[in-house]
């Protein structure tokens, strides 16, 4: 049995302190109270203004995409994500199990239904190999799309979630996804930063959507970006998180159900200034996984790293334990420590509201569930 109490002084004096080490804390180190005073000086707090324009901009640099729409949060933009790759009421949309409640609970905001795909054990993310396996087994493909032949339903999209900022096999994944006509919406909420084969995470599917709350790699405090290359669908994106408003120099125009989910421009300027601190945070992120990884190498636990080709951002760094009981001793060790230490998710078919929803077998994602945890993460 590995010693935990080992563990504990590293990440403590990695963390340079004797107290609490938290799981992820936000750092502010750039001109995060300039451009706030800005938006107060200004008067412009609120839904419009050059912050909200300035990060949209950013974000298309960073994820080298043709349009960024800024919204409220990362659930938001999921969801509008998926409406916009054309998913309707009743309607099926292919995920995996393992993920943030958030990727799931935006499909059911659709009124559509999950149906529940393994991961990959390298990634941790959507297998390619479990999505052609499930639609060579149920896929109907017809003129218009997808179909479930069980259920009967139309298959419109695909969300991946790359976890922890480690990309899925996303040539596989588009490609398997592309035959089987069926949309891809990337959930890179966890990935910013991240790369497959030199290109960004978020950039690969039809749209991609990320996250700026609070425990991300960078933060708005609250807020989202759908990403995409799609002008058409990204100009729609844009119209739909604005109470789908025609333009008009005076008028109230609404001509479908539209929602207001923008983003504040506070909110946009503090994710302006740490978003030019973005690649500070990567840098750092990569030497404290590089320490973490020739610690853990000498205590026999296995501490995660990126899979060839690609580039992980190590939002939240993880170990993966070898069983539930090694898991169970290590989690009860390091909190009792003041070493804040959290299990992965439990499998989203667990959950009441998706306990009936389609699976497959999921031998990987049960695997990680009793094994994966994270460790503190933070970097200045
Ligand atoms: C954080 C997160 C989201 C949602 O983001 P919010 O901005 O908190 O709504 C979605 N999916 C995953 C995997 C996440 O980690």
């Amino acid at each position: 049995m590995a010693d935990f109490n080992e563990v504990i002084s590293f990440v403590k004096e990695k963390h340079k302190t004797n107290s609490f080490v938290p799981l992820h804390v936000p750092v502010f180190n750039g001109n995060e109270k300039k451009y706030l005073d800005e938006c107060i000086d200004t008067t412009f707090v609120s839904s419009v203004g050059k912050f909200v324009d300035d990060f949209e901009m950013m974000m298309g640099e960073i994820t080298k995409t043709k349009k960024t729409v800024a919204v409220v949060n990362g659930t938001a933009g999921i969801q509008i994500a998926l409406r916009l790759a054309s998913v309707k009421d009743n309607d099926e949309v292919l995920t995996q199990a393992l993920t943030f409640v958030a990727t799931v609970n935006a499909i059911a905001y659709c009124n559509a239904h999950p149906v529940f795909l393994d991961v990959d054990l390298d990634t941790m993310g959507l297998s390619p190999k479990a999505v052609e396996k499930f639609l060579l087994e149920f896929g109907d493909l017809r003129e218009d799309g997808c179909y479930n032949k069980k259920s009967g339903r139309k298959i419109s999209a695909c969300v991946p979630m790359h976890t922890f900022g480690f990309s899925v096999h996303l040539d596989d994944l588009i490609r398997v996804c592309k035959r089987w006509k069926i949309p891809v919406v990337e959930d890179a909420a966890e990935s910013l930063g991240s790369e497959y084969k030199g290109k960004p995470t978020g950039s690969f599917g039809d749209l991609g959507v990320f996250s700026f709350n609070g425990n991300k790699i960078v933060t708005s405090g609250g807020g989202g970006a759908i990403v995409t290359n799609n002008l058409a669908l990204g100009e729609k994106g844009k119209y739909l998180t604005t109470t789908a408003k025609i333009p008009h120099p005076y008028e109230y125009i609404h001509d479908e159900l539209g929602y207001n989910y923008r983003m504040p421009n506070l909110n946009a300027a503090l994710a302006c200034a740490q978003l030019e601190q973005l690649n500070g945070f990567l840098e750092n992120k990569r030497d404290l996984a590089q320490e973490y990884k020739s610690f853990f190498s000498n205590k026999g636990i296995c501490f995660r790293t990126e899979t060839p080709e690609t580039k992980a951002n190590y939002w939240l760094m993880c170990v993966e334990l070898e069983n539930k009981q090694e898991r169970d001793l290590f989690l009860k060790t390091t909190n009792n420590e003041n070493v804040m230490t959290r299990p992965i998710w439990q499998l989203m078919f667990r959950l009441p509201m998706y306990q009936d929803c389609q699976k497959d077998e999921q031998v990987n994602a049960l695997f990680l569930e009793e094994r994966i945890v994270n460790i503190p993460s933070s970097v200045r």
